[in-house]
């Protein structure tokens, strides 16, 4: 890994917001004399921790006071800094984040050891999205440096923190949308959890990458041609899966060929309507197999924005087609994380309110609310937001997502209580099926609801997956015996 000074790291800061530079150099010397003398596992300076931490948050292009909290936040905790002197010195946010970094940084210690504490403070990491999504976004800086680092643990050590890293952290980066961090989190947990499939699948992942780099730069270079010819401005990159990505894939039961999202082209334009033009001309010179999503009109739960179209590379290969705007490419790389771009000073309460519009949001507050032990919650949020999901429509095209197995009953509760008790059949995809159905991928679901339903009972009891449907089943249950239907 590249080296890293405060002069590189500075450097960054001075390019996207030169007002910070200053409070930024104040917290870097400040944390640099306190952690004087401490080194890291490496044998490094400890400060290089706090540094790296920080540089990551840059690179996302982090506001000031975000800066400043990661520089500083392991001073309370190594240093035993007292909150208010942090507070007195910078300021009460910076003191704030510091201070709600280092109630989650025992996770560090614990690792995966099923504690009483080990549990707490993963609720209070998992919740503390709900306070200041920025405490989230330095704790997934502070693990991506330590997961890169993780080469100077003990084995035992690294197994527990990548897959603590796998479960908890890769799952939290999808849900805020930080693509990058996620895909990295993965690929190194994956690494120390498996290293014989990791260096198979790197090694498949480079064959395939010098294997098919001729075909693709010729496809990029026909594609600029063709947007050029018709005045559309374009940048085009050439991307592939995650090494984890091809992994599952492949462990699934797929072979390289079906794996249609493999080789990527991503395509960026300066406005929605020429997304759409580019998309006719692309089809007009590779041929689509019909694979085509519109996530500019049905964005993803995280916001991700793109058109998608899988096209026919020459030699017969499936080459998937990204065609989105530039801002929207910010969102796609970045996630929640790109509004201290766009919205700079009023980032932080945007960040807080927009996170209220994504779906998981809803479902962790759900959750939260009705598991007071706090096993239970880490369990529940593991099996229903942390899993696989599928996502399928409701018939006016709005996206629901569910735990992978969830059925019918799931999702006629997850649209509203009455919804489910006045279930009384399902349509989906235009067929009638039973009430268990278990839902795939891009079903359109619509309930049938009728007055004359009987219910709910132990059959739907046991065929619904979520906590949710099962709590509202049992209520309704409770209730119809206690008036004595
Ligand atoms: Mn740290």
């Amino acid at each position: 890994m590249k080296t890293m000074t405060f002069e590189i790291f500075i450097e960054k800061v001075r390019s996207y917001n030169p007002d910070a530079v200053e409070m930024v150099t104040k917290a870097y010397k400040f944390a640099e004399a306190m952690h004087q003398g401490q080194k890291r596992q490496s044998g490094e300076d400890y400060i290089i921790h706090p540094l790296w931490v920080a540089y990551i948050l840059a690179e996302l292009h982090a506001d000031c006071d975000t800066l400043c909290a990661a520089l500083l936040h392991d001073v309370i905790e190594d240093v035993k800094i007292p909150k208010e002197e942090i507070a007195k010195m910078f300021n009460n946010t910076i003191a704030d984040l510091v201070d709600g970094v280092t109630k989650i940084e025992k996770l560090n210690f614990f690792g995966y050891d099923k504690s009483d504490l080990y549990y707490a403070s993963t609720r209070k990491l998992i919740m503390g999205i709900s306070q200041d999504v920025r405490i989230i976004i330095i704790k997934l800086a502070d693990r991506l440096h330590n997961m890169r680092t993780l080469e100077f643990k003990k084995a035992i050590k690294q197994k527990e923190i990548a897959l603590e890293t796998m479960k908890i952290f890769a799952p939290l980066a999808n849900y805020i949308g930080a693509y990058r961090i996620k895909e990295e989190l993965e690929d190194l947990s994956l690494m120390y959890l498996d290293n014989e499939e990791y260096k198979k699948y790197e090694d498949m992942r480079m064959n395939l990458e010098s294997e098919s780099r001729p075909i693709l730069e010729e496809m990029v270079y026909n594609i600029r041609n063709i947007l050029n010819a018709n005045d559309i401005p374009n940048e085009i990159k050439i991307r592939l899966k995650n090494i984890y990505g091809i992994y599952k894939k492949i462990s699934k039961g797929a072979t390289i060929k079906d794996i249609h999202d493999l080789l990527m082209l991503k395509i960026m334009n300066e406005t929605v309507k020429e997304c759409y033009v580019s998309l006719g001309l692309i089809h007009s010179i590779y041929h689509p197999n019909n694979r085509i999503k519109d996530y500019i009109c049905n964005p993803k739960i995280n916001k991700y924005q793109s058109l998608h179209s899988t096209i026919i590379a020459p030699g017969g290969r499936f080459v998937q087609a990204q065609i989105r705007t530039y801002e929207m490419d910010e969102v796609a790389s970045f996630g929640l994380t790109t509004y201290w771009h766009i919205h700079k000073g009023e980032a932080r309460n945007i960040m807080q309110q927009d996170l209220k519009k994504y779906q998981f949001f809803d479902s962790l507050v759900e959750i939260d609310e009705m598991f007071g032990n706090n096993k239970e919650f880490v369990e529940h949020v593991e099996k229903e937001l942390f899993t696989d999901q599928v996502h399928v429509y409701t018939p006016k095209g709005t996206i629901i997502l569910l735990p992978k197995g969830a059925t019918s009953i799931d999702f006629a509760y997850k649209i509203h209580t009455q919804v489910g008790n006045r279930m009384n059949g399902v349509m989906v995809n235009d067929e009638m099926v039973s009430k268990d159905y278990i839902l795939q991928n891009d079903d359109v679901v619509k309930i049938i609801t009728s007055d004359n339903s009987e219910g709910p009972n132990e059959e739907w009891l046991n065929a619904a997956v979520t906590s949710l449907a099962r709590k509202r089943i049992k209520e309704t249950i409770r209730k119809k015996a206690s008036y004595g239907v």
